[in-house]
């Protein structure tokens, strides 16, 4: 039997500072690449179809990328160990090469029982560290020095030229028991951005040439935010771009003149990506259960027409509304509104976050684990060591959308709504409404909850159980576990 080495890919979609991919360019022997679309992961309740569009047309850019080097990423839709013991009956395989993954429950029983496989089969698996997260790590000594070192190190290069490529003929992926790929995912939805390397690097270059000029002031709107921040998130999520590719952009911008205040701002956000997927890499029962085990033992009043009128973008609030139905449509939402979606929900309609994980999970295309979950967590107020902000939602949308133009874009019922109402309209006079033939109840809901007793209610009972001893005491452990002694930002 032939030897061979095998580079899988994960999130981790792009051909260039790639270490698995490089090691697989590099070795004596020929390579395999390969993307697993696992039905495990498929079916877990934080997926949607949106992700895997995005995986799939990421996957085709590099398969074009790939083609005159006679090689291709092999798309298997089929589980990980199945396929290689079927790739182990034709081939010796000698070392697989992939990054380290920092993911769900889903990923990481895979990636235990593929490594207990591995192991037993004689199989060397080299994972590779991926944009600044260590394995194994028990507090944060050294951790930023370690990540802008990493950051500031030299990119791989990968010289496809230069490997001796496997093929797979489209019978043996069957025989491993693969599945044709559904037929939604070779679509294209004309609101969300597409996958690949090129639109990585397009979105890159555009935002340090002109969008970034209004990255700061232009950061907590939820229309304007769209355009001014670099929109990298699935990118950087599905590993499109490499976290270090970004950051040297940015270090180039910077030290080539550009606008100091905007790309310090930014880069700081590059790290705080890498902070919170560590957070997680070190904790990975958050998503599950509260950080903070002071907090685990309580549990909200959890109605179940509130959430549902959360979920679907129907609460009479309508820049929460606006919101929701603007990340169902498009899959992306601002930081400033995601955490207002969340504090609505978790503060406002007193939910539990689980109830709202999945669902933001399957909505947000750069779903990214380590990031979701840690967010979540300190936006509903649960990890004991952050401030607990309620953010009023009539508050940021007379702040944010002054005259309601993303309100009216995505909650269409308010368009004859004037923009003294647009932010409240139960404030519209009845007489003037029915002039402009807008009806309260009928045209758009009345507020689900009356928003100051919610506001109140939530404000009392956090400040209650931020003071329980058991929360107190466990937030001390998070600091010392996840945050350090002088820096304080977690
Ligand atoms: C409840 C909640 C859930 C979130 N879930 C995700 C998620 O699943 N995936 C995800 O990428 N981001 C998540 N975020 C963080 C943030 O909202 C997005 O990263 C950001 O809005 C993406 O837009 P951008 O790429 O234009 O960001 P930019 O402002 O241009 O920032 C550049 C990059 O820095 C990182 N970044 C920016 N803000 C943050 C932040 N607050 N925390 C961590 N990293 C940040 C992202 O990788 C982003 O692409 C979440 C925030 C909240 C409140």
């Amino acid at each position: 039997m032939e030897d061979i080495d095998v580079v899988w890919f994960k999130r981790d979609l792009r051909l260039s500072d790639h270490a698995p991919l490089k090691s697989g360019i590099e070795s004596s022997r020929r390579v395999l690449l390969v993307y697993f679309f696992e039905p495990s992961l498929i079916t877990a309740p934080q997926s949607d179809d949106r992700h895997w569009q995005f995986v799939y047309q990421s996957l085709m850019e590099m398969n074009t990328r790939l083609s005159p080097y006679h090689a291709r990423v092999h798309v298997v839709y089929q589980e990980v160990v199945p396929f290689f013991t079927h790739l182990a009956n034709e081939f010796n395989i000698v070392h697989v090469f992939s990054h380290q993954e920092t993911g769900i429950k889903v990923t990481y029983d895979r990636d235990k029982a593929v490594g207990e496989f591995f192991q037993r089969t004689g199989i060397r698996w080299e994972q590779f560290r991926q944009q600044g997260v260590n394995r194994g790590r028990k507090d944060r000594l050294n951790w930023n020095k370690d990540w802008h070192s990493l950051m500031l190190a030299p990119q791989l290069s990968c010289e496809l030229g230069n490997g001796d490529f496997v093929t797979l003929s489209t019978e043996f992926l069957y025989g491993t028991g693969s599945l044709p790929i559904p037929a939604a995912w070779k679509f294209s939805h004309p609101s969300r951005q597409k996958g690949g390397e090129t639109l990585a690097w397009k979105y890159l270059n555009t935002f340090f040439h002109t969008r970034i000029s209004n990255y700061s002031s232009h950061i907590s709107k939820p229309e304007a935010s769209r355009k001014s921040c670099s929109r990298l998130s699935p990118y950087l999520a599905w590993g499109c771009i490499s976290m270090r590719q970004v950051f040297q952009m940015a270090e180039k911008a910077r030290t080539g003149g550009g606008s100091a205040r905007n790309i310090v701002n930014f880069q700081s956000r590059l790290r705080w990506h890498c902070h919170f997927i560590q957070k997680f890499e070190m904790e990975c029962s958050m998503e599950h259960a509260s950080i903070n085990r002071g907090f685990q033992a309580i549990s909200k009043a959890n109605d179940a027409e509130l959430y549902q009128a959360w979920e679907s973008g129907h609460t009479g609030v309508p820049l929460i509304d606006a919101c929701m139905r603007c990340l169902i449509t498009t899959g992306y939402l601002n930081f400033r509104m995601r955490a207002m979606l969340v504090s609505f929900l978790t503060h406002y309609l007193w939910t539990d976050w689980q109830k709202g994980a999945n669902h933001l999970a399957r909505m947000f295309l750069d779903f990214e684990p380590g990031i979701h979950y840690p967010q979540l967590q300190m936006q509903a107020g649960v990890t004991g060591i952050n401030i607990v902000r309620i953010y009023n939602p009539i508050k940021q949308s007379k702040d944010h959308d002054e005259e309601g133009l993303f309100i009216r874009k995505w909650v269409p019922e308010l368009t004859m709504v004037p923009n003294a109402y647009v932010h409240e309209p139960w404030l519209f006079p009845y007489l003037e409404a029915n002039f402009v033939g807008f009806q309260l109840g009928e045209d758009y809901p009345f507020p689900v909850i009356d928003l100051e007793k919610a506001a109140k209610h939530a404000r009392k009972c956090l400040w209650e159980l931020q003071k329980l001893p058991e929360v107190v005491e466990d937030g001390k452990r998070i600091l010392r576990k996840h945050t350090l002694p002088t820096n304080r930002w977690a």
